[in-house]
C-alpha cells in the first residue's frame, strides 16, 4: 500500500489511539503503549515497537505511518541568532515557527493557525488572512520538530504567539497541550506554555472551564477601549469592562498572573495619557506588563510597509491617515500610520509605570532582520520565558 493512503496516527491523543487499538480488535492498553512509543520514545517504525506482536506491528505497518510535518525552510538572524522556520504540513499549508535564545536556553514560538482572521493592525498575519486551524498533531509536530532543532540547549517554554489567535482553535489547542505534557507522552509542563490570545471574551471563560494551568498572555495594546477598536477589530466585541474580569478569572483559576503585552506605537499607544490609563488597568488584575517597542511589518521582500525609524514626538499626527476620520468616527488605523517610538517616548512610559504597576518588562524585539513570526510578537517570548 502507498505512503499516500496510509493514515498518519501523529497527533492522535491518548484517546485517540485507544480508539484505534480498539478498532483494530486490541485492547485499549496498546493504544497507551501506542503513545508511548510515538511521543515518549519518538519511534515512527511500527516493525521495531517491540511489545507489539508482528501481526500487530504488521497491521499497523500497512495501515499507518507516522508523518511529522517537515520544516522547508530556515533563517538565522545574524544578530541575535533567532531561528525562524517555516514548516510544511501534508496538506500543503505552511507555518512559521521560531526558535528564541533566551539566556542558555531556548524558546518556542509555535502557530496554532495557517493564517489569522482577527486582522490586528500592527501584525503581517493579519493582513494575509485565515486559511485553516491546525490540528493538534501538527502543534504537537512543532513542538517534536523545535525539540529536535534545539541540539544541546534546553527548551525553556512554549509561547502560543505565531500565526493565529490560539482561542479560536480552542479544542486542537488544549489537547496539543495536555498531549505534550502527559506523563504517558512528552512530559513538558503545561505550565512552560504560554497561550497568547488577542482577547476573547467567551474562550477565555471556556478555558478557564479547562482548568489548564498554562499562562496567558493578553495583547492588550491599547488601555482605552475606543483607542483599541482602532488597532484590534474584534475589541469592539470584546470590550475591556468584559475582558479584563475574563482575565482576572483566569488568573485565579490558574494561580498565575496575567501577561500583559503592549506594544509602544509612536504617538499612538505610547503617549502619557495611555500610561496612566493602563496602571489604572493593572489594578483590577494579578498581572505583569511587558512592553514592546513598535516592530514595523515588512512586505514579502524584506522591505517595510512604513520606515523603520525613531520619530521625535509632536510628528506623529501629521503622518498620513491618522487624523482622517469616517461618519462612524476615527477610522481604523493602518501599517503607515505605525512608527516605532523615540527611545526618549520608550523611557518615559516605562519610568511612569514602573513605581505603580508590580512588574514592568521592555523588551527589544528579537528577529527583526528575519520578520520572525508575527511581525510584533517574537519579542514577547523572551518574557515568557522568565
Ligand atoms: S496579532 Fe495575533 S490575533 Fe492579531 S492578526 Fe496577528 S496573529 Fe491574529
Amino acid at each position: 500500500m502507498s505512503t499516500a493512503r496510509k493514515i498518519n496516527v501523529f497527533g492522535l491523543s491518548l484517546k485517540g489511539m485507544e480508539d484505534l487499538m480498539v478498532a483494530h480488535g486490541e485492547k485499549p492498553f496498546r493504544g497507551r503503549q501506542l503513545f508511548q512509543w510515538i511521543y515518549q520514545k519518538e519511534s515512527t517504525d511500527f516493525t521495531q515497537m517491540s511489545n507489539f506482536n508482528k501481526e500487530l506491528r504488521d497491521l499497523l505497518d500497512a495501515k499507518h505511518d507516522v508523518r511529522l510535518p517537515e520544516v522547508v525552510r530556515k533563517q538565522r538572524d545574524p544578530e541575535d541568532t533567532t531561528a525562524k522556520y517555516l514548516v510544511k504540513f501534508s496538506d500543503g499549508a505552511m507555518v512559521e515557527m521560531v526558535l528564541i535564545p533566551v539566556r542558555e536556553r531556548l524558546a518556542l514560538c509555535m502557530s496554532s493557525q495557517v493564517g489569522c482572521s482577527i486582522g490586528c493592525k500592527f501584525c503581517a498575519t493579519g493582513l494575509v488572512g485565515f486559511k485553516r486551524n491546525l490540528s493538534a498533531g501538527e502543534m504537537i509536530g512543532q513542538f517534536m520538530l523545535a525539540r529536535n532543532l534545539t541540539g544541546d540547549k534546553e527548551l525553556a517554554n512554549v509561547v502560543m504567539m505565531g500565526l493565529g489567535e490560539p482561542l479560536l482553535n480552542l479544542e486542537n489547542v488544549v489537547e496539543a497541550i495536555r498531549t505534550i505534557s502527559s506523563e504517558q507522552g512528552l512530559g513538558f509542563s503545561a505550565r512552560k506554555f504560554t497561550i497568547s490570545t488577542v482577547g476573547l471574551v467567551n474562550e477565555i471563560r471556556k478555558l478557564t472551564e479547562m482548568r489548564l494551568k498554562s499562562g496567558l498572555a493578553l495583547s492588550l495594546h491599547a488601555p482605552i477601549q475606543s483607542l483599541r477598536e482602532r488597532l484590534i477589530p474584534s475589541a469592539k466585541d470584546n470590550p475591556l469592562d468584559k475582558l479584563i474580569p475574563a482575565c482576572r478569572e483566569y488568573a485565579l483559576q490558574s494561580g498565575d498572573r496575567i501577561t500583559l503585552e503592549y506594544i509602544l506605537i509612536a504617538g499612538i499607544t505610547d503617549t502619557m495619557l495611555c500610561a496612566k490609563e493602563l496602571a489604572l488597568l493593572t489594578r483590577k488584575i494579578p498581572c505583569k506588563i511587558n512592553l514592546i517597542p513598535y516592530n514595523p511589518i515588512v512586505d514579502p521582500k524584506g522591505v517595510p510597509l512604513a520606515p523603520i525609524k525613531e520619530v521625535k514626538k509632536g510628528r506623529v499626527a501629521a503622518m498620513r491617515g491618522t487624523t482622517a476620520r469616517t461618519s462612524d468616527g476615527p477610522k481604523p488605523y493602518s501599517p503607515y500610520d505605525f512608527r516605532t517610538p523615540s527611545q526618549d517616548a520608550i523611557d518615559q512610559f516605562r519610568e511612569y509605570l514602573y513605581p505603580r504597576c508590580p512588574a514592568v518588562t521592555l523588551r527589544t524585539p528579537k528577529g527583526r532582520r528575519i520578520a520572525a513570526a508575527c511581525g510584533q510578537l517574537v519579542a514577547q517570548v523572551e518574557k515568557a520565558a522568565g
